[in-house]
């Protein structure tokens, strides 16, 4: 077995289990890509076993802290095991679920996804890349699903000096191949593609958050609804469950957007209660905004602006922008659900940049919850870089008036 040995002080981070060794704590050693590797201190001490990446900034992924444990088979088989077990206690109204988080789940850099009886899976690391096949059969046997396929495209995989692959690993010969899923979450019908839509083929991590903003929509009596980074229109579905009688959806992605029409009728929806367009957001806003348009409930779900904190100032600047016209464009008294699934915001961060945005707004809202990822997307104590979507539902309040702040708020 191969070694690879830290500088002295660099042991600490693993002492607490975190799961990731950095390419500037290692004094010496190196293996294969994906090659399982001990891990010791400064004194030849074991740490760990993980997975050397020779490419990556992150060098080593843990899969154990236990000395005894054999990285073997057997291993893979029993996390994926737990990790699908876990799902099976949880309470998850979807047939599309996640059954592996990545490190949450201890087994760094993968994602598995089921929709219905497929599944998607991320292998975006190069130990998971090493054990494909092991784990590929390992997911199917856990979660009985009958076929698996390779989403294998994302952006991270370049850092390991991977290649994208994407494709069937796992299907049965009679099996026509048809990469378009239905799944049902909370009762509703939920098409999507694993080969062309987005991560896995859906974004799974706002589950719980659809089915709340119905039951907000309803409480509050919301008619008007504007759903901003809409993708295939959950939200959208879940606004007109909630009594909705128009519903605006704004994605600048057209494949993404020809489900929402599709999502209102097979959910038994008016499809003139559906208006879609294909736009850049914040320039619908402001178009809305001089349009004079008011909307009664608006969900702003936007990409991943800032990956890591090194983005964070730029990031922020665009979270506030949004946000200050979102503000701006709701009835008073009306909901804003506001999200960021960027890793780099925080939600402390979060919390001052819609801060800012009201402020420069002219408005003042009631934050009356705050929201994170559905439980199938764990994140695990030792961690904390494993949290990324934080969301905040804000009700406006009623009998101001908007208009721009005094003073300057922070980021300018
Ligand atoms: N709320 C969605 C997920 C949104 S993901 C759901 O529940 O399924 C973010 C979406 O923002 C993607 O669909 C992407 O196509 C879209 N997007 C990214 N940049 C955009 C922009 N500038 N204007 C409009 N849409 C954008």
């Amino acid at each position: 077995m191969k070694a690879v040995r830290l500088r002295p002080g660099k042991e600490r981070s693993l002492q607490r289990r975190h799961p990731w060794v950095f390419a500037g704590s290692i004094d010496k050693g190196k293996a294969d890509s994906g090659e399982t590797v001990r891990v010791e201190d400064a004194a030849g001490r074991f740490l760990a076993w993980g997975a050397y990446s020779g490419e990556s900034q992150i060098r080593v992924r843990v899969w154990s802290f236990d000395e005894a444990e054999r990285i073997d088979r057997a291993f893979f088989q029993r996390r994926v095991e737990r990790a699908v077990a876990l799902r099976a206690r949880l309470p998850i109204a979807s047939s599309g679920m996640r059954l592996v988080h990545g490190e949450a789940d201890g087994l760094p850099g993968l994602v598995a996804d089921r929709y219905a009886d497929t599944l998607s899976v991320q292998f975006g690391a190069a130990g998971v890349e090493r054990w494909k096949d092991t784990l590929a059969d390992a997911l199917l046997q856990a979660s009985g699903a009958n076929r698996l396929y390779e989403r294998s495209d994302a952006a991270v995989r370049g850092l390991e000096g991977l290649a994208p692959r994407t494709g069937w690993l796992r299907k049965a010969e009679a099996d026509s191949g048809d990469t378009a899923v239905t799944i049902a979450e909370h009762g509703w019908q939920l098409t999507l593609d694993v080969a062309e839509g987005h991560k896995t083929g859906y974004y799974l991590d706002q589950r719980d958050n659809r089915a709340l903003f119905a039951r907000w929509v309803r409480q509050l009596g919301c008619r008007e609804v504007l759903n901003a980074y809409c993708y295939t229109g959950g939200f959208t579905v879940a606004a007109l469950a909630g009594g909705a009688t128009r519903v605006t959806s704004v994605d600048s992605s057209a494949p993404a957007l020809q489900r929402v029409q599709a999502h209102v009728a097979l959910n038994g929806f008016d499809p003139a209660a559906s208006e879609c367009a294909d736009a850049d957001v914040n320039a619908f806003l402001r178009q809305s905004l001089e349009a004079g348009r008011r909307f009664d409930a608006i969900v702003l779900d936007p990409p991943k602006f800032a990956p890591t904190a090194a983005h964070a100032e730029r990031a922020a600047r665009a979270y506030k922008d949004i946000n200050r016209l979102a503000l701006m464009l709701l009835a008073p008294g009306g909901l804003l659900f506001t999200f960021s699934c960027s890793g780099g915001i925080g939600a402390e961060l979060f919390h001052k940049i819609v801060a800012g945005a009201a402020i420069d707004a002219g408005v003042d809202g009631a934050i009356v919850q705050r929201l994170e990822a559905a439980c199938d997307h764990p994140t695990t104590l030792l961690f904390p870089e494993g949290e990324y979507l934080k969301g905040l539902v804000i009700i406006r309040q009623a009998g101001e008036r908007p208009g721009p702040a005094a003073g300057r708020t922070w980021p300018a």
